[in-house]
């Protein structure tokens, strides 16, 4: 039998405020246990929540970015659960009622663009972390993470591969950090998966039973669980069996998700209106002056990319896959005065495999975009040809300084004297007989040869367009 996967994901991002959803303490991660915990988040009797405006603004700019409905009134709801690291005994999370509603993200995959729908996106405040070792057979509770503002959001189950998952995943994850509501580390947590994934037979309109997959920190685990699961879920159905909805982990070590429990069912929180809260009231001016403050989006910017400046979907993706990348390559083309096209070769190819190979961030490059600006610039106005701006970029990336200084100091200016290269030229036709007359015959190999041979002899700072021009003046004649 054939098998559909389906799935949904649900994300916490841990929104960028600088205190809690409903306190004046600190969000700083890292501090020691509990110094950043107040009476709120111990939950002492008596205490009263306040909500962060940050908070909703946040989510409300989270909202207008993905084309979602900002509800004008939402609800703050009780969600009741017992555990140790929540000290109040219930979580505040929205249920009925969330701020955002609908809205979409389109994601670029190999084989085309996907629109993947959302369902909401609402606030609620973390729990905090229980600590299970270094307490010699008991557990720690550190409170500082009870009570930091969260956006919950939940996609429809619309996605039919693990990569179009992850996929989803990293898009909405430029996305929050490119708005600037979360800063998207996901080591310290600040961005968390959920994967839903079940399968059906290929055709069947009836979703199967989901398993829900917790504890993905990264990419690729989130890839590899989903992939797990899925074969999981079909070898179990194809010997008969039933997928029971549950909660699984992944261990990434081994490799597998593993059961961790049922899955509770709505009911079974006994959600009910927050009685401590108002509800949350947006105005329309609210609405409108976060959008007027929002930036240029991902989406928009590609689409720029590829109508104006003529790149190529997948560069254009590329390039807006972060902000300080778009703004990297927006620095560039601003020195330069435009060269889209050859900005974009540059970043993508040299620029990017240099990162890549140093385990590096755009951010800590220890080339500037006006640096590269300044080597491009010199290599559209051909004082060098392609093989020696590969010389001086390297020089750059070692920090040896601006593009025109190591150019001459290396000896690098590219030779476009037509007697000079005249000159080379005859002696390469000299020297070579057998190429030339080979061209002759019709080989067009023995062209590129011929070249090669002309670069060489000009210790490869010939110009390569003129090389080519006069050579074929000359075998022509
Ligand atoms: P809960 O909040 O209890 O986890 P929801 O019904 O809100 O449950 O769904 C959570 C996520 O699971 C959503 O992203 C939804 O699209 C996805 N989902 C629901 N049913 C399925 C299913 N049968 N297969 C895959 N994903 C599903
Ligand atoms: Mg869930």
């Amino acid at each position: 039998m054939d098998w559909e996967t389906v799935i949904g994901i649900e994300t916490h991002a841990q929104l960028s405020t600088a205190s809690k959803i409903f306190s004046g303490a600190a969000t700083q991660f890292g501090a020691a246990p509990n110094v950043q915990a107040c009476a709120v988040d111990i939950a002492l009797p008596g205490v009263l929540p306040v909500l962060n405006q940050g908070a909703v603004e946040r989510a409300i700019r989270f909202g207008l970015a993905v084309g979602a409905d900002i509800n004008r009134r939402s609800v703050f709801a009780r969600k009741n659960y017992f555990y140790p690291d929540l000290p109040k005994g219930y979580q505040i999370s929205q249920y009925e009622l969330p701020v955002v509603q609908g809205g979409s993200l389109t994601v670029v995959l190999e084989e085309g663009v996907k629109t993947v729908r959302l369902t909401r996106a609402h606030l609620e405040e973390d729990a905090g972390k229980s600590l299970h070792e270094d307490f010699h057979g008991m557990s720690g509770i550190d409170l500082n993470r009870a009570g930091t503002p969260l956006l919950e959001i939940v996609t429809e189950p619309d996605m039919r591969s693990a990569e179009e998952a992850v996929a989803y995943a990293r898009a909405l994850h430029a996305l929050v950090r490119w708005i600037g509501i979360c800063d998207g580390n996901m080591q310290e947590g600040s961005f968390r998966c959920d994967a839903n994934v079940s399968v059906r037979p290929k055709g069947a309109e009836a979703l199967g039973t989901r398993s829900e997959i917790k504890n993905l920190n990264s990419f690729r685990f989130m890839e590899e669980a989903i992939n797990y699961e899925v074969r999981r879920q079909i070898e179990l159905l194809e010997d008969g069996g039933t997928v029971v909805q549950e909660t699984r982990l992944y261990d990434p070590d081994r490799k597998e998700t593993r059961s961790m429990r049922s899955k509770e069912d709505a009911h079974d929180y006994r959600y009910f209106p927050d009685p401590d809260l108002l509800p949350l009231a947006i105005s329309a001016e609210t609405i409108e002056s976060i959008r007027s403050g929002l930036p240029e989006l991902p989406q928009a910017k590609r689409d720029r990319y590829i109508r104006d400046h003529q790149l190529s979907a997948y560069d254009a993706g590329v390039l807006t896959s972060s902000r300080e990348v778009a703004d990297f390559y927006e620095d560039v083309i601003s020195a330069l005065g435009g060269g889209y096209k050859l900005a974009a070769t540059w970043i993508t190819g040299e620029l990017f495999g240099a990162l890549k190979r140093a385990g590096l961030e755009i951010s800590q490059s220890p080339l500037g975009s006006r640096q590269l600006a300044g080597l491009l610039q010199q290599l559209q106005d051909k004082v060098v040809n392609g093989k020696g701006a590969k010389e001086v970029f390297d020089a750059m990336w070692n920090g040896e300084g601006e593009a025109t200084a190591i150019i001459a100091a290396k000896g690098l200016k590219q030779i476009s004297d037509a007697g000079e290269l005249e000159q080379v030229i005859d002696g390469v036709l000299v020297a070579n007989p057998k190429s030339v007359e080979e061209y002759r015959a019709g080989k067009e190999k023995a062209f590129n040869a011929l070249v090669g041979q002309a670069m060489k002899a000009t210790r490869g700072k010939g110009n390569p367009a003129q090389i080519n021009e006069i050579l074929k003046k000359k075998l022509a004649g």
